[in-house]
Order: structure tokens, then C-alpha cells, then sequence
């Protein structure tokens, strides 16, 4: 079992393979887009593969598949099937904000992917536009229809923007009443590219339950997975759940089990960190299989305590602003 320094399990990466993005949220990215990453500074998915499958070695038994946008990155499909055939993997996910994505979903449910994330604001196509900045909030809804029609399990993440969307939080509760999928609103984060700053976040966790309870009094809390980064709560005769993601908030760092790597290849042992060890150097400068295990070993022993710190940790005391579609969220 892999372990950090605080005694916290490690078996969930989150890989993101590509920067770019086919949508411009406004919470994410600049209208404009980013300064995109050349393609020499990407991973490429053979050397994806190799550090996938020593992780998995390691004690990694979920890999999420993220970006920017996976789905805009050539031959994608590849990437997940060698993947999902990876032996000691147990799960293989992806989030996607489902622009590109329904005409793959057979071939997800063909490979084992069971579960998906799909990015979903607001389900009103007027505000989709105002908040992605491009007119393709039909194909999203085809997609997820497409992910029920193939029985695959969706989680909806929904970013809470004061002024922009908090009039969806009702409707996107009222998706639970028939359908059995599970609505996770996460709290907007700092990560948005262009350095605009927050006075304070308006929509935390607790006023965003609080909206809910006003009009559903008798929503109930789930029991939470032992990782779970979302508090979880049905309505009454409701198919599907809810979820909170307290993502500023970072009230769930006593139990994150996750590691992240960037598209050019940077691990980053928690969301808030700039970054801990670059593997695509490592690999370019030929370390060994043995030399890889080690430099991860050491990062996971310095792991910092939670978000509030490792932000801290940046050079320049610099607070975390960076797109996350440099991240993979
Ligand atoms: N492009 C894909 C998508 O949108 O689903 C995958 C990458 S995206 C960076 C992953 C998740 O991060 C999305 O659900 C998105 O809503 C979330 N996200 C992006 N920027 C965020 C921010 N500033 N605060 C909170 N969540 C954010
Ligand atoms: Fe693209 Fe996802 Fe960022 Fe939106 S949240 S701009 S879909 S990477």
C-alpha cells in the first residue's frame, strides 16, 4: 500500500493529457484561450502508459483521465484502451465537458469504463454560452444522454458562480427526481488562468446546501465513501444524489488520497501545490524504472498536510491562480 508522510492512502491519479480545451469556462481559462503547450512539452501517451503502469506497480488502483479537454487530443481512444488493460488497475474514469464525446461512449462502455464525469453549469443554453463562451450546449446534452442510454454511471460537476449560475442549482437538483445520477456542486476556485482575483467566495459549500435545503427540507445525508471529496445527500423518492464539493473550502484534505500530473508531465502531490517533481524530465534523462520509484517515494513522503499549506509552499508566497486545464481538475 502506498502511503504519505500524514499516514494517508495513495491510490487515485488524476492524469491530464492535454491543456487545450474546445470550450473557454470563464472560471478555468482566459476567452482567448492559454499559452498553449508546444507538443514536445506534452507527455506522449507511450510515456503516459510507462508511468501509469509503474503507479499502478506502486499501489495506484483508479486513474482518471483529465485535461483541458481529453477528448481534443488526437487518438485518445488509444490512450484508454491500453489503459483499461492495464492488470491491478481497478477503475478507469474520465471527466469531459462532453463536446466531443458522444459519439465514443459504446466504445467507453466496451472497454470498462463505468463511471464519467461530465462538466454541466447550468441547463439553460443562453447562460452555457455566457459561462463556456461557445454555442455547444446541445452536444453536451447529447452526451449525456448517450452516457445513460449506455448504462454508464454519470456524476454531474456543476462550478457554483455567484452571478452567473446559482438560478441552475434548483433545476440541476430536479435532474435526481428521474434519473439515477448523482449532482456534485463544487465550489468555484482561484484556478481560472487570467489571475482575477476573489474578494472572498460568495457560494461556499454551506450556502449552496443551504439553497437546496430552502426548497427540499427533508434532504437527507448519505453516507460518504471513505475518499469521497463530496459531502452526499438524496431527496426523498429521488433516483440520483447530491453532492457538495468544498473545494476551496478544502475541507477534505485529512483524507485525500489523490496525486495529480499535469500534461507536461509535472506531479503535484496536492491541487494546491505548483508542482513537485517533473517525471517527463526524469524519463527524457533516462532514469531507470528504479530511479522513478524512488524521486515518487520521496515526493509522497513530503506531502503536504492540506491545501492552506501547500499553496503557501509556492515560491514568491505567489497565491494558486494558474488555469485548471493545466491542472486536470
Ligand atoms: N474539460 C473537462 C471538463 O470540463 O470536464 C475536464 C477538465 S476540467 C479542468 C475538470 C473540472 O474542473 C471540470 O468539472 C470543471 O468544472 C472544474 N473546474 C475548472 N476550473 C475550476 C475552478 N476555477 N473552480 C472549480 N472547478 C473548476
Ligand atoms: Fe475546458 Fe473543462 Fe476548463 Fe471548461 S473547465 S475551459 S471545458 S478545461
Amino acid at each position: 500500500m502506498l502511503t504519505d508522510n500524514h499516514g494517508r492512502k495513495i491510490n487515485y491519479l488524476r492524469l491530464a493529457v492535454t491543456d487545450r480545451c474546445n470550450l473557454r469556462c470563464f472560471y478555468c481559462m482566459p476567452e482567448d484561450g492559454l499559452n498553449w503547450l508546444s507538443r514536445s512539452d506534452l507527455l506522449t501517451y507511450e510515456e503516459m502508459l510507462y508511468i501509469c503502469s509503474l503507479l499502478v506497480k506502486m499501489g495506484i488502483e483508479k486513474i482518471r483521465i483529465t485535461g483541458g479537454e481529453p477528448f481534443v487530443r488526437k487518438d485518445i481512444m488509444q490512450l484508454l484502451a491500453s489503459l483499461s488493460a492495464l492488470r491491478g488497475l481497478n477503475e478507469l474514469t474520465l471527466t469531459t465537458n462532453g463536446v466531443l464525446t458522444a459519439p465514443f461512449v459504446p466504445e467507453l462502455k466496451r472497454i470498462g469504463v463505468n463511471s464519467v464525469n461530465l462538466s454541466l453549469d447550468t441547463l439553460d443554453a443562453n447562460r452555457f454560452f455566457a459561462i463556456a463562451k461557445r454555442d455547444e450546449f446541445a452536444k453536451v446534452m447529447e452526451t449525456f444522454e448517450q452516457l445513460l442510454k449506455y448504462d454508464i454511471e454519470v456524476k454531474i460537476n456543476a462550478v457554483v458562480m455567484d452571478g452567473k449560475n446559482t438560478q441552475d442549482i434548483i433545476p440541476l437538483v430536479g435532474l435526481t427526481k428521474d434519473m439515477p445520477v448523482s449532482v456534485r456542486f463544487i465550489e468555484e476556485m482561484p484556478f481560472n488562468g487570467d489571475g482575477h482575483t476573489y474578494t472572498g467566495l460568495e457560494w461556499n459549500y454551506k450556502r449552496i446546501l443551504d439553497e437546496i435545503r430552502q426548497k427540499y427540507p427533508d434532504i437527507t445525508k448519505l453516507t460518504d465513501s471513505p475518499y469521497s471529496t463530496s459531502h452526499n445527500y438524496q431527496i426523498p423518492n429521488h433516483k440520483g444524489s447530491i453532492g457538495v464539493i468544498a473545494a476551496y473550502s478544502r475541507t477534505f484534505c485529512g483524507t485525500c488520497n489523490r496525486i495529480r500530473i499535469t500534461p507536461e508531465g509535472e506531479l503535484k502531490t496536492c491541487l494546491y501545490d505548483a508542482g513537485v517533481l517533473n517525471i517527463r524530465n526524469l524519463i527524457r534523462n533516462g532514469a531507470t524504472d528504479a530511479d522513478l520509484q524512488n524521486a515518487l517515494l520521496k515526493a509522497f513522503s513530503h506531502r503536504h498536510k492540506n491545501g492552506w499549506e501547500a499553496e503557501q509552499s509556492r515560491s514568491g508566497n505567489t497565491s494558486a491562480h494558474e488555469s485548471m486545464a493545466t491542472i486536470g481538475g
